[in-house]
């Protein structure tokens, strides 16, 4: 894998992503977390029961692949998601976790985001799967994201937040920025009446544009015409 960062370089992205995580209010109080890989042996990771928003490069965490600290620092309490994360996707260098409050709550109300109704997501990232519960910083939560997380480069945790894989840690912040207003577009489209999806053939067109427009990032609905059929159906709950 190439690293295109230094670690000084990395540890002022990981301030500056948890600055605007917090701004954007993706993240409250001491939530989220992030990781990207320093070298093959090594990651920086955010700190545990820190204000995301308000961090500093010298409050990061460096660590072994497998999560434990090598400079005396306490890790991020999800430390194994991102762990697991980067393990299951040995192709991306940064992971990212954020409870964006436009995204979670559709998952509260049980109304799955695996529907078409942005052109633009559908092009690009194509949908967002659900992971169904698992409790927050247990052995659950990192084990039900393994398999997933192969399929997709967001994934949205039932009752609890989004989690995004990508090259590196700004791309990774681009994912939820684009998922979380989706979200909150097609939010007030049903309070104006109700969001209305794209049709199966609108579907295929948009992801036929992707391959005219060299659009090359893993996509859910690319190689799964199952996938794209159900993302037609109308946007309710179940
Ligand atoms: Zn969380």
């Amino acid at each position: 894998m190439n690293y295109p960062y230094s670690e000084a370089e990395l540890r002022q992205q990981l301030c500056d992503i948890g600055r605007m995580m917090y701004e954007r209010g993706f993240i409250g109080a001491a939530d989220g977390n992030l990781a990207a890989r320093i070298d093959d042996e090594r990651l920086l990771v955010t700190p545990a029961g820190v204000l995301k928003g308000f961090m500093t490069p010298d409050m990061l965490v460096v660590t072994d692949l497998d999560g434990n600290a090598l400079d005396g620092g306490r890790p991020s309490t999800e430390i194994k998601m991102h762990v697991a994360l980067l393990q299951a996707r040995p192709d991306v260098s940064a992971a990212l976790h954020a409870h964006p409050p436009y995204t979670v709550s559709f998952s509260l109300a049980g109304i799955p985001l695996t529907r078409c109704v942005i052109p633009e997501i559908v092009v690009t990232i194509g949908n967002v799967p659900t992971v169904p519960y698992a409790t927050p910083g247990t052995e659950e939560l990192p084990d039900s994201l393994r398999e997933p997380i192969k399929k997709s480069d967001v994934l949205l945790l039932e009752r609890h937040g989004i989690v995004t894989v990508a090259d590196e840690i700004w791309n990774c912040f681009k994912l939820l920025d684009m998922v979380e207003h989706a979200a909150k577009i097609t939010h007030l489209a049903m309070q104006l009446g109700g969001a209305k999806v794209l049709d199966r053939e609108q579907v295929e067109k948009l992801v036929q544009s992707r391959y005219d427009l060299g659009i090359g990032q893993r996509n859910t609905l690319a190689d799964d015409a199952a996938v794209r059929a159900s993302c037609s159906l109308p946007l309710r709950r179940g």
